[in-house]
C-alpha cells in the first residue's frame, strides 16, 4: 500500500469571485467544480485542477465571505510548491504575475508569490517524472503552465510525526532535513516541515485547511485502520461523492485527509462541462431550489474564452 502523493490541497477564502479570478484567471488552472461548503452551503466550495481534474493538480476553497485574513503558523501548512517545466517557465510566471500587480521572488530556478489573499505558492522547476497535469488557458503556453503539485511545506517540529510519517504513511526521508517524498506507483510529493515563527497561527482566509494523500480507491478502507491502529483517531471513510476520504490530525499538527483516486469529478458532469453549473451532492441536490438563490453569481474567466472561440 502507497500513497500516490498529493491528491488535493484545501485552503480558505473569504472571496470567491476574487479566488476565481486569480486561480482560474491568472494561474491559468480550470474550475473544475462549483459546489457548496458541506457545513455551510450559502457558501462556495471551489475546485480548481489540470484540465480533466486529476488527483495531483486540485487546490479546493471553502469560501467564508468576509473572514479576516489568517496567518500560517505552528501546524499548519504555509506554502504550496508546484512543478513547472524549466526555467523558461519560471520567466515566464515572473513577467506574468508582476503584469498583474503582483511582487513574485526569483531565486535560481523557483518562484515565490502570494495569491490575492496572502497564502504563499511556490513554482519549481520539475524534477519528478510524473506526468504533468496542465490546464487550457488562451494566455498560458501548454509547455509552461503549471504542472499539479511538487509538495507543501509546513510549519512544525518535524520529531513526533516522524513515526508515523515514516512507519506507517511510508514517507521515505530525505536528504537535507524534515522533509519526505510520498511516492506511488504513478506520482510523488514531497511533505517538507520548516521552523514555526514565534507569531500565534491564525486561522483565516489565505491559509491551508489540510491536504490530502491520494489512495487506490480499494485501499481506503485498510488505509482508516492502519492510521487508526497507529494511534491518530481518524474519522471513518466519509463519502464526499467525488472521492472517499478519511480525516486525522498528524502529530505535529497539520491535518491530513487520505482520498480516493476516483470517482472524481465526471461523476455528475460532463468532462467537457466540469465546473460551469453548480454542483451538490445527492444529499443536497433536494434543496437546490433552496441553495443556488442565496449563492452570489461567480463570473468564471473560462466564460469569456469560450465565446471568443
Ligand atoms: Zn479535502
Amino acid at each position: 500500500m502507497q500513497l500516490e502523493g498529493i491528491h488535493h490541497v484545501t485552503a480558505i477564502t473569504a472571496d470567491a469571485q476574487r479566488n476565481l479570478d486569480f486561480y482560474a484567471g491568472t494561474l491559468g488552472l480550470r474550475l473544475v467544480k462549483k459546489s457548496v461548503n458541506q457545513d455551510n452551503t450559502s457558501v462556495y466550495h471551489l475546485f480548481y485542477a489540470d484540465e480533466t481534474g486529476e488527483p495531483g493538480s486540485d487546490i479546493t476553497f471553502f469560501e467564508y465571505p468576509n473572514l479576516p485574513t489568517g496567518r500560517a503558523g505552528v501546524g499548519m501548512i504555509h506554502r504550496i510548491v508546484w512543478r513547472v517545466a524549466g526555467a523558461e517557465a519560471i520567466d515566464f510566471w515572473h513577467d506574468r504575475l508582476t503584469n498583474t500587480g503582483l511582487d513574485p521572488a526569483q531565486t535560481g530556478e523557483t518562484l515565490s508569490f502570494t495569491d490575492p489573499e496572502g497564502l504563499a505558492h511556490e513554482l519549481t522547476v520539475a524534477q519528478a517524472p510524473d506526468e504533468p497535469l496542465t490546464a487550457h488557458h488562451p494566455e498560458i503556453p501548454a509547455n509552461l503552465a503549471l504542472q499539479g503539485f511538487d509538495g507543501v511545506r509546513a510549519y512544525a517540529d518535524p520529531e513526533p510525526s516522524r513515526t508515523l510519517l515514516e512507519d506507517t504513511l511510508g514517507f521515505d526521508p530525505k536528504p537535507g532535513g524534515a522533509r519526505w517524498e510520498a511516492r506511488g506507483e504513478h506520482r510523488g510529493s514531497f511533505y517538507i516541515y520548516d521552523l514555526p515563527p514565534s507569531e500565534r497561527p491564525r486561522k483565516g482566509a489565505g491559509t491551508v485547511h489540510h491536504v490530502a494523500w491520494a489512495t487506490r480507491p480499494e485501499e481506503i478502507e485498510s488505509w482508516q485502520r492502519t492510521v487508526a491502529d497507529a494511534g491518530t483517531h481518524p474519522t471513518p471513510v466519509i463519502d464526499r461523492h467525488y472521492f472517499r476520504s478519511v480525516y486525522f490530525r498528524e502529530p505535529s499538527g497539520v491535518l491530513f485527509e487520505l482520498a480516493t483516486i476516483g470517482p472524481g469529478f465526471t461523476i455528475d458532469e460532463p468532462l467537457e462541462h466540469l465546473g460551469e453549473k453548480l454542483s451538490l451532492t445527492p444529499r443536497y441536490e433536494h434543496l437546490r431550489e433552496q441553495i443556488e438563490p442565496t449563492l452570489t453569481l461567480l463570473r468564471n474567466p473560462r466564460d469569456a474564452w469560450a465565446r471568443l472561440k
